[in-house]
């Protein structure tokens, strides 16, 4: 058989192993990265090759949604650094350090929260990088001093990231996204009002609860957003392209086909 045939089978069976894994696995629930270290999650279940991974790619690519799909298929846990911004700021009337007050004032206007902040917060949640089913980061890294931070991290703690998914969209089709896009207060599920709408009208499939529209996708943090990509993030393709753990990946299409993608290019690197 030539090394082509092997290969293609190789990437189908590794695809549908995740699929039938999928439908029998319950979800963590991110406990310990949402609601701080103290705090423990439902269901951590150990995997032989954890995926360690990164999400790159500009604010709207649909990162927050590839982060979903591929948690349920590779058991990893989605760690989302403004899910975190965004469940601090859902705790009307809890104490917040001085420091993360001003970090929800640079998020609400669509600007990147300081490094320093940042890593606080990731650091005292370390704990969640030792995840026995592996880790997805989206939305962290975000500049290139979080990521030589968070390489020193992984070295100290005898971790290794397993690849960086690059996701790539023109910047039209990555302002239709972010306008259209509802996400559902409890489980953070993502909708698309067009292009992924609800059985029902802006309330969540999975919780019956109402969808909202977050304040830094609006028109006028969009800008902002892009900005900051352009300015901060842009340059870590460049730091995980000489580390080679950069993975390109087109994100045009419906999630199903991005995340087959994704899959498709993460069974060739661990062939
Ligand atoms: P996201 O959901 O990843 O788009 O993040 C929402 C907002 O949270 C961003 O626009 C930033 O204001 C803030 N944020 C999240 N992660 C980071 C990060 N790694 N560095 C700086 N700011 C961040």
């Amino acid at each position: 058989m030539s090394v082509e045939g092997v290969t293609v089978i190789t990437v189908r069976s590794f695809v549908l192993s995740y699929i039938s894994r999928m439908d029998r696995q319950e979800q963590n629930d991110r406990a310990e990265w949402l609601l701080g270290p103290s705090a423990k999650c439902q269901v951590v279940e150990e995997v032989d090759h954890p995926w360690r991974l990164v999400l790159l790619g500009a604010p709207g690519v649909g990162k927050g949604t590839q982060a979903d799909l591929l948690t349920r298929r590779l058991r990893a846990c989605h760690l989302s650094t403004g899910d975190v911004f965004r469940a601090l700021s859902g705790r009307a009337g809890c104490d917040l350090s001085p420091a993360m007050k001003t970090a929800l004032e640079y998020m609400r206007r669509g600007d990147l929260v300081p490094d320093s902040t940042v890593w606080d917060m990731v650091r005292e949640r370390n704990g969640c990088l030792h995840c026995g089913g592996g880790f997805i980061l989206d939305g962290f890294p975000r500049t290139v001093g979080q990521a030589e931070s968070l390489r020193r991290l992984m070295v100290n703690e005898n971790l290794e990231l397993s690849a960086v998914i690059n996701y790539v969209l023109p910047v039209n089709e990555i302002v239709a996204r972010l306008s259209g896009r509802r996400t559902c207060a409890k489980c953070k599920s993502v909708y698309h009002v067009t292009e992924l709408p609800p059985k029902v009208a802006g309330r969540c499939d999975r919780c019956d609860v109402e969808l909202f529209q977050r304040e830094d996708d609006r028109p006028e943090s969009i800008k902002v957003r892009l900005e900051a990509y352009d300015r901060s993030t842009a340059p870590l393709i460049e730091f995980y392209e000489k580390l080679d753990l950069l993975m390109p990946v087109a994100a045009s299409g419906t999630p199903e086909e991005i995340c087959g993608r994704t899959m498709a290019a993460l069974a060739i690197r661990r062939a």
